[in-house]
């Protein structure tokens, strides 16, 4: 398939997952699902305004404007960091947590009527879609938000002992699973 196609269905894509959000989430706009989201998958280090403008690729100004409505509706809560009064961290409420799971289910009973489509056929998209958005974040100095698992600073301690080589902070198993503002892959992964 020639590249200019694969961009163009992945737009296509976009704009009708867009416009889905839209219809479906009573005047929330799809950015603010994107943020939830995002807060339903982050870690401790990436729950903030900043890493959440850097990862929607949006001013500071807009995402404020967006957590407001947010926090306005219930679904996210500000907080100030324990350690550092000065950081404001987010959480997402169990209201916000309701709604967002609400939504996914939603899309995703939609998306397994969709019988046609092989395991291994959607192995391969996972993998060329993600080959993709790594080598536009590299191209464009983007971060990358990856999975910490799949971090160059992880270190592995021992069977399920993990720290992280930048924070030298001990990591749980489930963070590992989590994404991060830090995340940043290992050389010999960084072309796929
Ligand atoms: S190991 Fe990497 S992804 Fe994990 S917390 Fe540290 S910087 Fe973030």
């Amino acid at each position: 398939m020639a590249l200019d196609r694969l961009l163009e269905l992945v737009e296509r894509l976009g704009a009708l997952l867009r416009s889905y959000g839209n219809r479906r989430t009573g005047g929330l706009q799809p950015v603010h699902l994107l943020a939830l989201h995002y807060l339903s998958r982050c870690n401790r280090y990436s729950n903030t305004p900043g890493a959440l403008a850097a990862y929607l690729g949006a001013t500071r100004g807009t995402t404020s404007q967006s957590l407001d409505v947010l926090e306005w509706r219930g679904l996210v809560r500000r907080t100030s960091d324990s350690q550092d009064g000065r950081v404001v961290r987010l959480h997402l409420t169990a209201q916000g947590r309701r709604l967002l799971d609400r939504e996914r289910r939603r899309l995703l009973t939609q998306l397994e009527q969709w019988e046609r489509v092989r395991a291994q056929d959607l192995d391969t998209a996972e993998k060329v879609l993600e080959g993709l958005l790594r080598h536009l974040q590299r191209a464009n100095n983007y971060r990358t938000f990856g999975l910490c698992r799949t971090c160059r600073h992880l270190l592995r301690e021992g069977p399920g002992k993990f720290r992280c080589g930048l924070t030298l902070e001990p990591l749980t198993q489930a963070e590992t699973g989590q994404i991060c503002h830090e995340h940043e892959y290992p050389a010999a992964q960084a072309a796929p």
